[in-house]
């Protein structure tokens, strides 16, 4: 994700009266575009709820129009984070007319420095080619600007003129690069583990990212771990919301099922056998909710109970797919996008995950189907898992959400 704040302001059009929209790989879906195109319309108005402006839907483009230019930044930041969007650019747009194009390119550009004209001619009515349009509109600024200079590959600002389809034309200096990736909503949904430490969220983010809608599972284990742990869940939910709307979040007691490992198995198979009880939760949850897929934060080797082997032991309670998007990262490049998403810091906060409270010495880095199932035995999977789902609590940050 690149969210390029730092260019918010900076090449900014002063006085621009629209916010032009560039989708991101819809451009590759054939017969089911319209449909990206209206989820991500959906999530665009959804982004845009605060503020009065119109929205306005076009080929391979959108438009927000009518708005108070005192909003401009927020829009445009708000705008950012919607996942479909390629890049926006904010522009003054005028009927498509040569003449009047060189006059409001000459009127609203800089009058010294060097620049390049680039023309983009999607309106077939223009016969004139885009590089005669760019060099007529480029030499007017000249004739009125003496102190400018013509440079076409290192240049102080780059004028953009898109012609559309739709009989109007776009100016614009600046392209600011957004969240990418496509509509949220529009790939399925899935159920998220979450923990509360720096991985799960941004698991969360590159799913919901492709596409995925997120619902959020946490195991909580109080009184082991205790109201400010689960905070810091909550306030995760809270910063996710900026880019992934409405994620409902499953609070699942749990220390009950760690109390019974503890009482009845080997210390060393206390995570892996959570783990497997996590997934089963997470599986029943998931398909409560429609979801086909779980979704974790592991990453391959990142802990003992991320080894291959304690992956599969605990993907063997799991009958749908199991996405771990994070799987081949390293911690460093996770913390990287748990800062650009801002939960980083909430993920850092002291307080005990329900892992951590059961940890053992020496956790099983290899561990065996075989002998997890064996110290299943000694304890009521049902019961412990029933009282787990009859008791947990449901949180949303939305009345609405769904
Ligand atoms: P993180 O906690 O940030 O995900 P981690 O390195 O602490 O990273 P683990 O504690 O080993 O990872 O957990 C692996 C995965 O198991 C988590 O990414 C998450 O998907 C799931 N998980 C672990 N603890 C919990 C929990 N308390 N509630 C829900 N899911 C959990
Ligand atoms: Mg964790």
């Amino acid at each position: 994700m690149v969210i390029r704040t730092d260019e918010l302001g900076a090449n900014n059009l002063n006085n621009c009266d629209v916010i032009v929209i560039r989708y991101g790989e819809l451009f590759l879906k054939g017969a089911n575009r319209s449909w990206f195109e209206s989820i991500l319309a959906k999530n665009i108005k959804y982004a845009l709820k605060d503020f009065k402006c119109d929205f306005i839907k076009s080929r391979s483009r959108a438009y927000v129009e009518n708005f108070d230019a005192a909003c401009i930044d927020e829009i445009t930041l708000r705008l950012a984070k919607v996942f479909g969007i390629h890049s926006l650019s904010t522009a003054k747009k005028i009927k498509t007319n040569i003449d009047e194009i060189k006059q409001l390119a000459s009127q609203i550009s800089p009058k010294t420095g060097t620049f390049r004209v680039t023309v983009n001619r999607v309106d077939n009515s223009v016969k004139q080619r885009s590089m005669d349009i760019a060099a007529d509109i480029g030499g007017f600024m000249l004739s009125k600007a003496p102190g400018l200079k013509v440079n076409l590959f290192r240049h102080d600002f780059e004028l953009n003129v898109d012609m559309r389809e739709n009989g109007y034309s776009y100016i614009f200096y600046n392209k600011i690069y957004c969240a990418g990736g496509l509509p949220y909503g529009s790939g399925g949904k899935a159920m998220l583990l979450l923990s509360g430490g720096i991985d799960s969220p941004v698991a969360a983010y590159m799913m919901a990212k492709r596409g995925v809608k997120i619902f959020a599972t946490h195991f909580f284990s109080y009184p082991y771990t205790g109201e400010p742990a689960l905070q810091k869940v909550k306030d995760i939910i809270k910063q996710l919301d900026h880019f992934i709307p409405n994620i409902q979040l499953q609070i699942v007691p749990f220390a009950h099922i760690q109390e019974a490992i503890d009482a009845n198995c080997p210390v060393e198979y206390a995570i892996t056998l959570a783990r497997r009880f996590m997934m089963r939760i997470g599986l029943i949850l998931a398909k409560k909710r429609g979801c086909g897929a779980i979704i974790t934060g592991e990453s391959l080797g990142q802990v003992a109970s991320q080894t291959m082997e304690s992956i599969n032991v605990t993907n063997l309670c799991a009958d749908i797919p199991v996405f771990r998007p994070l799987i081949g990262l390293d911690k460093e490049e996770i913390i990287e996008i748990a800062q650009k998403i801002n939960t980083f810091n909430i993920s850092i906060r002291p307080y005990a995950d329900c892992c951590t409270a059961f940890l053992p010495d020496k956790p099983v880095i290899h561990p065996s189907l075989e002998k997890a199932l064996e110290y299943e035995g000694k304890l009521d999977i049902n019961a412990l898992i029933d009282k787990a789902v009859n008791e947990l609590e449901v949180f949303s940050i939305h009345k609405n959400s769904c």
